[in-house]
């Protein structure tokens, strides 16, 4: 088969190695893809244009597309491949909402019963203003649209809530904010396939979404990963019952049919678990932790998902745990540093991986091109050998002044 990846991250990347492992694969595509997959796969030159992605597909004869990133999905890149009749792996435009409108979402998770943050939504800064005035701090204020991971503030001060929602609705654009209650707890992301009807969860993860050693510092696009997440025994049957298939029922009811990934970010709160956030892809750094540990064929579970035959398939995983520790350029998140020279070693450390994310090649060989520029896995036996590989795996890279956390997976060890 003729595959195309979507996208260009270390996600991205991770899905384009698991994927060239298939047998069914004759010729793998990505688009825009980076100098890592480009060691796996054709790139081809894409401007974000998803209509016309959709035809070079046809001309081309891709018989599958895997979407990493959920900018094209919201833009409605699996309505443009559906139309043509292409197979596609991702949500259409408006099932991709779960994501792209926090204010949807939630409206979505009071509809069908799933426990969330309570909340309100705002598009009006003297109103959203007062409302913080009647409630007070601790307090979150979100972007209500995609905002990259970073559209959060965590707020502990009154002030600084009044801040985050002045920034936010004072902008050029027409903007809507979620103000939450702040739940506290440990934090999860469980991911899980669906066709629509049936749903599979893959292995728990966890993200490290600050910047910063101890969960200090701003938010980022996530800093780090492990997987699995020793969740307490049950939970992923009350997560599966009580937060996907609810939403995954629930949209169909009204006549949203989800196909793909369905991301679900979760506290872990003394009232049990309860949903931040969806979105309608793999998370960045998940992914990188999550695939290696795969060994279901991807391209085998994206048609079942795409031709609804999930039901028939079972999703095996290997018997090891997993680490991704992402390294940022420095400056990142506001203003990263790009043209730094990195270099990777010849031959990685045993059990280690790496994929590539905000890298371009220089004359003079890799150089940075973006925030979170590499993503180090690490495999082992259990959690702490693969925290050990994934940082001699830092270790073994040349590069300057590179931000990452020292302390992933430190909780859970
Ligand atoms: P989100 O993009 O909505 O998942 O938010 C990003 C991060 O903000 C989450 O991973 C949490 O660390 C934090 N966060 C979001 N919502 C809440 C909340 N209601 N209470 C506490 N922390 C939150």
């Amino acid at each position: 088969m003729k595959v195309l990846v979507v996208g260009s991250g270390g996600r991205e990347h991770a899905i384009c190695w698991k994927v060239a492992q298939s047998p069914l694969v004759s010729q793998l595509y990505a688009a825009p893809g980076n100098p890592g997959m480009a060691e796996l796969a054709e790139c081809v030159p894409w401007d974000g244009n998803v209509r016309g992605l959709a035809e070079w597909a046809l001309q081309e004869g891709i018989e599958l597309t895997l979407v990493g990133p959920e900018g094209p999905l919201v833009e409605g890149i699996a309505d443009a491949f559906l139309e043509k009749g292409l197979k596609i792996f991702g949500p259409t435009q408006q099932a991709a909402m779960i994501e792209g409108s926090k204010a949807f979402a939630k409206g979505l998770m009071t509809r069908f019963g799933i426990p969330t943050a309570k909340h309100r939504s705002f598009s009006d800064v003297l109103d959203a203003l007062a409302y913080l005035e009647a409630v007070g701090a601790p307090i979150v204020v979100k972007d209500s649209g995609l905002a990259a991971g970073k559209g959060v503030t965590v707020a502990t001060s009154l002030q600084q809530a009044k801040q985050a929602v002045t920034n936010i609705l004072s902008g050029p654009e027409r903007a809507e904010i979620v103000i939450e209650e702040f739940l506290s707890g440990s934090e999860v992301t469980v991911l899980a396939v669906t066709d629509g009807v049936t749903i599979k969860p893959l292995l728990p993860s966890q993200d490290h979404k600050r910047l910063l050693d101890g969960d200090t510092g701003p938010m980022t696009g996530g800093m780090g990963a492990i997987c699995p997440y020793p969740l307490a025994p049950g939970l992923m049957t009350e997560i599966v019952e009580r937060v996907l298939k609810p939403l995954v029922d629930g949209l169909r009811a009204e006549g949203i049919v989800y196909k793909g990934v369905i991301y679900a970010g979760l506290m872990l709160t003394d009232d049990g678990p309860k949903v931040l956030e969806f979105n309608a892809r793999f998370g960045d750094p998940e992914c990188q932790a999550i695939l290696p540990l795969l060994e279901t064929d991807l391209v085998e579970l994206a048609l079942a998902v795409v031709e609804g035959r999930l039901h028939e398939l079972e999703i095996r995983w290997r018997a090891q745990a997993s680490a991704c520790v992402v390294m940022a350029a420095p400056g990142y998140p506001d203003d990263p540093h790009k043209g730094l020279p990195l270099s990777l070693p010849q031959l990685p450390p045993e059990q280690v991986l790496y994929f590539q994310a905000g890298t371009r090649r220089g004359p003079q060989g890799l150089v940075t091109n973006g925030g979170r520029v590499l993503s180090v896995v690490g495999l082992g036996r259990d959690l702490r050998e693969a925290l050990e590989r994934a940082y001699a795996g830092v270790g073994a890279v040349r590069f300057e002044h590179a931000l990452y956390r020292r302390d992933i997976g430190r909780k859970v060890i």
